[in-house]
């Protein structure tokens, strides 16, 4: 389906929860995390269908995400009916890797294609502040299980915080020397409990510091998304770059969110979201619905406004909107 402008949106993000069984910093509050109940969140059977009209409508690649995916009970059932809709050909995962090691299994059976693990820091004391109290080996083994269940190519998406992470740029560069892992730096965006980006480090500026200590080499991945990717030289892995924020990449924007509370999202930033949840529990025909996906496509804005205005306190997080 193309856009206002002219973009190919083919690309769906599913929120399945807004529960998550870390907290890290930038993203939920310490305490005080309103969660919808059972009855606002949509049934498996719900995203299903909703996935058959997106399906209908086009919609090529999706990408199961958070809250945290993996605390949601039968969540392989919703990854075995995804893939088996006609027309999926991409089916991928975002989830902070900590449920990983015993689910990898039976998601690769499920079907699903490929993980992306967010890993902001390999010393396990600062992970453990970083997410109040999360156990760095669980992602460890998360990753390694992904590994050896082919979930490839395995990405792991690295938040950078000026002050908290900034020393293991390299070493988290140096992981994809010897693994097929391919490392991304991400933007902190003004979002959730980062609204002030106190923090924030330009990915150009990552970009620099890496090359100032080991020469780079242009790289491909498959993917969805907007990263630029570069290797270090006979690396197994790769090294990427999303600047969200510094480089905004709204012009090849491929993607519509739905959250887990049924709201179509057209952009991550704007608060402008389309219920389809209602009409779906009222009875809506698959046209029906249909229609409200191509009026969420029809809202896409041109481009984000992120990091050019003050951010509202209310608006949803990244837990709540599905990051
Ligand atoms: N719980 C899963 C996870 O952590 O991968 C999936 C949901 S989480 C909201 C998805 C991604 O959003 C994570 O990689 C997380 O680091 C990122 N994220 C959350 N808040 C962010 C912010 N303010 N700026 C940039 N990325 C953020
Ligand atoms: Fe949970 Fe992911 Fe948010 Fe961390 S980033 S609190 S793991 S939803």
């Amino acid at each position: 389906m193309l856009d206002g402008y002219g973009r190919e949106i083919d690309y769906l993000r599913v929120s399945v929860t807004d529960r998550c069984n870390l907290r890290c910093r930038y993203c939920m509050p310490a305490t005080g995390v309103k969660q919808k109940s059972h009855e606002e969140i949509l049934r498996l059977e719900e995203i299903v269908s909703l996935l058959e009209v997106a399906v209908g409508l086009g919609f090529k690649r999706v990408r199961f995400t958070g809250g945290e995916p993996l605390v949601r009970k039968n969540f392989s059932y919703l990854v075995a009916r995804t893939a088996s809709l006609p027309g999926i050909e991409d089916l991928a995962l975002t989830t902070n890797g900590t449920l990983l090691a015993e689910q990898a299994a039976e998601l690769r059976r499920a079907g699903l294609k490929r993980v992306n693990i967010s890993l902001d820091t390999l010393d396990g004391e600062k992970f453990a502040r970083l997410t109040r109290g999360g156990n760095l080996e669980r992602v460890k083994e998360g990753v390694a299980a992904a590994l050896r269940y082919k979930l490839e190519p395995v990405k792991l998406n690295v938040v950078i915080t000026r002050g908290f992470n900034e020393d293991e740029i390299e070493a988290f560069a140096a992981l994809t020397r010897q693994e097929p892992v391919h490392v991304r730096f991400i933007e902190l965006m003004p979002l959730g409990q980062a609204t002030e980006l106190n923090g924030f480090l330009p990915a150009t500026e990552v970009l620099a510091r890496l090359e100032q200590s080991v020469p780079l080499e242009p790289a491909a991945v498959p993917g969805n998304g907007p990263a630029r990717y570069y290797r270090l030289a006979g690396g197994k892995g790769t090294i990427g770059f999303i600047a969200a924020i510094s480089q905004c990449f709204c012009a090849r924007c491929n993607r519509l969110r739905l959250t887990a509370d049924g709201k179509l999202r057209p952009c991550l930033e704007s608060e402008h979201e389309v219920d389809v949840r209602g009409p779906l529990r009222a009875g809506a025909t698959r046209e029906e619905l249909a229609a409200l996906f191509r009026a969420a496509v029809a809202a896409k804005p041109a481009r984000h406004r992120l990091g050019r205005r003050t951010p509202r306190q209310d608006a949803r997080a990244m837990w709540q909107i599905g990051g």
